[in-house]
């Protein structure tokens, strides 16, 4: 069965409506996001018809999308907010890149938002640039080939870091690439589980750390990364 795009976006607002009711969607500009990002366009072919399924799917080299509702998680948590420079380890498939860049950088906005993400594998760098393509969000997403797990001092620092598969403990580099004021979500192993954890550096550059959920991350691989 193929759907079209008519289909998709009922299927889209279902599934938007459905995490509101959950209470993890809730702010309009984060809702707005999950609205216009046509998850379908990300997603392999083979799991197209899966793509409003709350479940993360198999992309390629064992490595996965993450759920929707862990994407609302994280996006709710960093307060993302126009005019944001964001950087995300862990393009995978360039959805989550897009839905940030959908919030710091519409395509109405004039303020100079923009994503940064980087992406270990070259082959997943390859289907992520052609998927932010397709789909029109290239212009402020800068992919990079590259081992994220220190971070990418170019652009720092950053008024939001989303890290998107699990690390042993919160990467040194990462805290130092934070703005004063910045946030940084991330998903660090606690034994045989991992913990979200949300990372915030006050003003003065204190650090606060704060539990978000339990959660089920692909190991972050590279310096900061698992041995
Ligand atoms: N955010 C993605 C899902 C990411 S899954 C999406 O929206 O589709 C986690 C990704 O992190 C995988 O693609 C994996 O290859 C990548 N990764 C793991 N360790 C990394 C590292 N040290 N630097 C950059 N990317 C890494």
């Amino acid at each position: 069965m193929m759907l079209d795009k008519q289909a998709f976006l009922r299927q889209r607002k279902r599934l938007v409506q459905m995490l509101m009711e959950e209470g993890v969607l809730k702010s309009p500009n984060v809702i707005r996001a999950f609205l216009v990002v046509p998850r379908e366009e990300f997603v392999t072919y083979q799991h197209r018809l899966y793509s409003y399924l709350d479940n993360p799917l198999p992309t390629f080299l064992n490595q996965t999308i993450s759920a929707p509702h862990m994407c609302a998680i994280m996006c709710e948590a960093l307060q993302l907010k126009e005019g944001d420079k964001v950087l995300e380890i862990g393009t995978g498939t360039g959805y989550h890149a897009a839905l940030c860049a959908e919030i710091v950088a519409p395509k109405y906005s004039e303020k100079k938002g923009f994503v940064v993400s980087i992406e270990i594998f070259p082959e997943l760098v390859r289907y992520a640039i052609e998927n932010l393509t397709r789909t029109g969000y290239i212009d402020r997403v800068k992919v990079v080939c590259g081992d994220g797990s220190e971070g990418y001092p170019e652009y720092a620092p950053y008024n939001a870091i989303l890290v998107t598969a699990a690390a042993p403990r919160v990467p040194e580099p990462l805290i130092e690439q934070l703005a004063p004021g910045g946030r940084m979500v991330i998903p660090v192993e606690r034994g045989w589980t991992q913990e979200l954890l949300l990372i915030e550096k006050t003003e003065s550059g204190e650090i606060r750390r704060k539990f978000i959920t339990y959660c089920v991350f692909v190991k972050l691989r590279g310096k900061y990364g698992s041995p």
